[in-house]
């Protein structure tokens, strides 16, 4: 098999294999709509965008299909040393409204990174994106069909909330631009699609101006009741007494490295001081993490009558109820910030860790099933860890458009990203007892009726479990724009959600 077909066969997560027939290198939407015409013309050849591969259960592999590398959509016509993807980016100017809303925007590829995007727009524009994913190595067209969260999202919406206008290629091989105007049904069908309808060749993002730097700070609780109920105060402030970015992590109350203790502390900060930790702390505590963005001048922290970013942030975390004494700040740059997960890669590919399979679980669990859960699942069932971060952080469900396809939890307007990211360190657990796992904290899940929603859901036992995910309504709404945009579901066959019909 040629490398390229290699690759495509496998994904971050480790666990699927799927062999296409061909890869395809379009280097324009018309290359997408002719694979996607030239597979509708056989009985049974299905098509798959693959953006960076960054999916873990094989959704972006085609076996016995067609792959479309969409990162080769984003690296065509480049000789320039900046790469591909930001050559093709274009600065789009609008007359703003009443001197609101947004006037810039980013024409940017499908398959461009995220990190492109950044460093594209903070160095020839002094502009981003207001809302992100913590790791900028993915594609725009693969957060758009899933959702892309931060901790921005609480604030500034997900990614699927932060994009005016798409180009895309469906399923019948058409190439259509949407938007909230024009087409919607198409332009939300897409959105959190799961790359159902269409490839997305093109997203239109609003630009904002980038801030300078960013006041970083991470505080402990012992407590889960005090964690969620400052998370929960934190992302309802009013946008003028808000941070930028809310996120959060349990971790073990231990000395272990990777679990434990030094997990917490931001790089080049303090200690953890595990003595100020309260003598009935559980086996696992939690670490809420906040930033505040900075425009104009540094401010010294040290300067207690600077009322730059630093004391602003002393100020607004004041009245949170985590342990005093185990507090981590740092100033960095904005870039830095957004790139923080860079290290992470780093040390993972050098331990091996990166390469190795990763039987994550991504789930929003709603605010209602928080405490239940973390009692049930995080104490019950990991309070050993699990090698890797464990994201427990509150986001806001009027942020996200109703309209799109993204399934959430159905009551309240809090819910939570729990997101379990395993690594497997050599002399850890084999990896089907983690993938047993977390069979068995789904099944919990239910079996104590939580309301909550896969992230990234990946199931196998085909229309009954789709239909329990999306609920009656949006499956039937799901059903049938797949029958309007893809009728012969041609595409993204990895989800495993239709099957190709002859
Ligand atoms: P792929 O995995 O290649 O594709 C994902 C799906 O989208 C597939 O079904 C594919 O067919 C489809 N697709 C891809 N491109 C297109 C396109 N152009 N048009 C239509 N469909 C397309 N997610 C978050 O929300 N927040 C995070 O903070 C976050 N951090 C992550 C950190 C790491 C280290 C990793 C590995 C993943 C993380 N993710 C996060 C998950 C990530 O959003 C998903 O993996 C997502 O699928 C994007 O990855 P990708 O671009 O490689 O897409």
């Amino acid at each position: 098999m040629a490398a390229a077909g290699r690759v495509a066969a496998i994904d971050f997560g480790g666990l699927v294999r799927a062999v296409p027939a061909a890869v395809v290198r379009p280097a324009s939407a018309d290359d997408v709509a002719s694979a996607i015409r030239a597979a509708a013309l056989t009985p049974h050849l299905t098509v798959a965008a693959r953006g960076n591969g960054h999916s873990v259960a094989g959704q972006a592999m085609a076996e016995g299909g067609l792959v479309l590398d969409m990162r080769s959509f984003a690296a065509t016509s480049s000789s320039s040393r900046r790469g591909g993807a930001q050559t093709m980016m274009q600065l789009v100017q609008c007359p703003s409204e009443g001197g609101g809303g947004h006037c810039c925007f980013a024409d940017v590829p499908g398959g461009a990174l995220w990190e492109e995007v950044l460093h594209w727009g903070v160095d020839n524009h002094g502009l981003a994106p207001a809302s992100w994913t913590d790791y900028l190595r993915l594609t725009v067209g693969g957060t758009l069909s899933n959702g892309g969260v931060s901790g921005q999202s609480f604030r500034y919406g997900p990614q699927v909330s932060n994009v005016a206008e798409l180009e895309v290629v469906t399923g019948d091989g058409e190439c259509r631009v949407c938007s909230p105007a024009s087409h919607p049904d198409l332009f939300f069908a897409v959105l959190g699609g799961l790359g159902q309808f269409g490839v997305i060749t093109r997203a239109r993002i609003p630009l904002h101006k980038a801030p300078k730097a960013v006041r970083w700070t991470r505080v402990v609780y012992a407590s889960f009741a005090d964690y969620t109920a400052d998370a929960e105060w934190l992302v309802t402030r009013p946008p003028e007494a808000a941070f930028d970015y809310v996120e959060g992590f349990a971790f073990v109350h231990s000395d272990d490295p990777v679990n434990g203790w030094p997990s917490v502390p931001i790089p080049g900060g303090a200690r953890f001081d595990a003595s100020l930790l309260p003598a009935g702390a559980g086996p696992v505590l939690y670490c809420l993490e906040v930033a505040l963005y900075q425009y104009a001048h540094r401010p010294d922290p040290d300067d207690d009558e600077d009322q730059g970013v630093a004391s602003v942030s002393r100020r607004m975390m004041a009245p949170l109820k985590y342990v005093r004494g185990l507090e981590f700040a740092a100033d960095v740059g904005y870039v830095d910030f957004l790139s923080r997960v860079n290290r992470v890669e780093e040390e993972a590919r050098r331990n091996g860790s990166w390469d190795a399979p990763h039987p994550w679980l991504n789930l929003f669990v709603s605010a209602r099933d928080i405490a239940d859960f973390e009692r049930a699942v995080i104490k019950g069932m990991l309070a050993d860890g699990i090698d890797g971060p464990m994201l427990v952080y509150p986001m806001l469900k009027s942020k996200w458009d109703p309209n799109t396809s993204v399934a959430l939890p159905e009551k309240g307007e809090i819910f939570y990203l729990v997101a379990l990211l395993r690594f497997c360190r050599p002399g850890g657990p084999a990896v089907d007892e983690l993938v047993a796992q977390n069979g068995a904290i789904l099944s919990a899940c239910r079996a104590n009726g939580y309301d909550y929603k896969a992230y990234f859901p990946s199931y196998r036992g085909g229309e009954a479990e789709w239909s329990r995910h999306f609920g009656a309504a949006r499956w039937r709404r799901f059903v049938d724009r797949k029958a309007r945009y893809d009728p012969l579901a041609i595409l993204a066959p990895g989800q495993k959600i239709f099957p190709r019909a002859p």
